[in-house]
């Protein structure tokens, strides 16, 4: 039997809700429950694919092949369990689907509502495909009380009363202010999140509170009086040093014995030594690396977050710290600015769009290849690096991506048609933007005697894709002549999917995004090995 766990927000946006889902995932995980984390969200887009990254963040990239909320990837990095299209739906998924619905006749005679029909279509997202799964953990984006958020809150109130409370819990998660100039914590703000939550019908079972300090006694009982709560279903959540350190923060506050004990399940303690030992290694580095990313969304990290946490991780089973320096792309379209890559320990080009900074890439590209710094190339980062060989090696001067606009050569090119499984995908220059990249997981496969097929320990794998454009295959034989080797490719030997420099101590590009999927239990390879390559490189600076 599946049970349903409901993550909401109020107060102020930002609180974590997405990692205190995912803590909780893995907190129910390591007491040997089955999990899946879903979350719904209130804005209109139908997913967050067509937004820029200053909006919303990173996009996270589903097996799949859906473009997702960011909280997706917390939940499969604490917990391991792949998100899928079904995990993540968005008001303009509903009104999609409803509308199109409607058009065919479907509700033919009956007035289309937020409800009925909103809810019911939202309770249906909620309840599809968990029929092994013991908790659903669904989170709400957004704070209660925002207007989009209302049928969302409608359909899991409904929920609550449909599948009965011993099926159902309802966590809240909320902000408890430090007041310096009256040297006390404010329990006012929670309140009336509390009350506002309670006005649309929904009582929460546990009270979570992101605050600076302590709870004090007298805070919790009035939290618990006022909000209608057994003083134990209040549970501060204080800031911590690292995100690993969140389920064992969770825990000893006593989250998960709340969550087991409303639902009248067994108190096995959960085991976290896999935590621990995460956090042990975070916290005890035995050396650091720096590693310069040359990027465009720079200012704003949660663009980049999965990166972030995979060169985490690299660091973590090489046991040093990496020092991440966030570097925009267009200062190194001044020749003098590639100085700055002097002191790093390895260069990290990442995914990314449009002409903006390319430039900046393309210098960056080859200040790593030719002052032998390992290079790291990601998506759009493997094309700058290829239009650089392109440039300097194979002698094509004017080497660009169409992306950019017109090329000469167009060593880039827009990917028109592919295999997806068994059949053929085809896009053109005008279709359109939304949903319509090579997305999602395709396979590759590796040159036996390459060095990537060492550091994956394989010849054969899978890898999640977002991306237009294309390394043209046309130059294929003249940039591996001048020493970049194709050692991945489609199975179909279509399509590049992996270069490398043998004569280079590491300089790898890949056409996919494998920071999606690195744990911080199970480290991504290319990320291990990079970082490697740094601490190496590291003794030689
Ligand atoms: N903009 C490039 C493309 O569409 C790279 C995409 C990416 O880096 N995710 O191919």
């Amino acid at each position: 039997m599946t049970r349903y766990i409901f993550i909401t927000g109020g107060v102020v946006s930002s609180l974590g809700k997405g990692l205190a889902s995912a803590s909780l995932g893995a907190l129910l995980q390591a007491r040997g429950f089955k999990v899946r984390l879903r979350k719904l969200d209130p804005y209109l887009n139908v997913d967050p694919g067509t937004m820029s990254p200053y909006q919303h963040g990173e996009v996270y990239v589903t097996d799949d092949g859906a473009e997702t909320d960011l909280d997706l990837g917390h939940y499969e990095r604490f917990t391991g369990v792949a998100s899928r299209r079904s995990d993540n739906v968005t008001t303009g998924q509903i009104y999609s689907k409803i509308i199109a619905r409607e058009r065919r006749g479907d509700y033919l005679g009956a007035t289309v509502q937020v409800i009925p029909h909103v809810t019911d279509a939202i309770k249906e997202f909620v309840l599809a495909e968990a029929e092994s799964e013991d908790f659903v953990i669904c989170e709400i984006g957004g704070t209660v009380g925002d207007i989009e958020g209302l049928p969302f809150f409608e359909a899991i109130r409904q929920l609550g009363h449909e599948l009965g409370r011993d099926n159902c819990l309802f966590l809240h998660l909320t902000l408890v202010p430090y007041l310096k100039s009256a040297g006390e914590l404010k329990t006012k703000p929670t309140q009336h999140s509390v009350k506002e939550l309670q006005s649309l019908g929904i009582q929460p079972d546990i009270l979570l509170c992101r605050s600076e300090q302590p709870l004090g006694p007298d805070d919790r009982r009035k939290l618990a009086l006022f909000c209608n709560l057994r003083e134990e279903a209040v549970i501060q959540a204080l800031d911590v040093e690292t995100i690993y350190a969140v389920p064992r923060a969770y825990h000893e506050e006593g989250l998960d014995r709340e969550v087991v004990r409303h639902f009248g399940l067994e108190e096995a303690p959960p085991r976290l030594d896999v935590w621990d030992d995460i956090v042990d290694a975070v916290r005890r580095p035995e050396g650091e690396v720096t590693i310069g990313v040359v990027g465009k969304y720079t200012n704003l990290l949660d663009a980049y977050k999965s990166l972030a946490e995979a060169l985490n991780h690299g660091g973590i089973a090489n046991r040093v710290k990496v020092k991440v320096e966030w570097l925009s792309a267009e200062i190194f379209e001044e020749e003098d600015a590639l100085d700055r890559l002097a002191d790093v320990h390895g260069i990290l080009i990442p995914g990314g769009f449009g002409e903006r900074g390319s430039e900046g890439k393309i210098a960056a590209a080859g200040f790593a290849r030719t002052h032998k710094v390992p290079y790291f190339g990601i998506c759009l980062g493997m094309q700058m690096a290829v239009i650089e060989a392109a440039r300097k090696l194979v002698g094509l001067h004017n080497a660009g991506s169409s992306e950019f606009g017109r090329a000469d050569p167009a060593v880039i090119g827009l990917l028109t048609e592919w295999l997806k499984g068994n059949e053929i995908e085809r896009r053109g220059l005008d279709g359109d933007l939304g949903g319509t990249m090579r997305l999602g997981a395709y396979p590759a496969a590796l040159k036996p005697d390459s060095q990537v097929a060492n550091i994956y320990g394989e010849t054969y794998i899978q890898e999640r894709h977002r991306h237009r454009y294309e390394v043209n295959i046309n130059y294929k034989d003249a940039l591996e002549t001048a020493g970049l080797r194709f050692t991945g490719m489609s199975p179909d030997g279509e399509l590049p999917e992996i270069v490398e420099i043998p004569a280079h101590p590491w300089f790898i590009g890949v056409q996919f995004h494998p920071e999606l999927r690195s744990k911080p239990f199970d480290p991504h390879p290319l990320f291990v090995s990079f970082i490697k390559a740094a601490v190496d490189h590291s003794r030689l600076v």
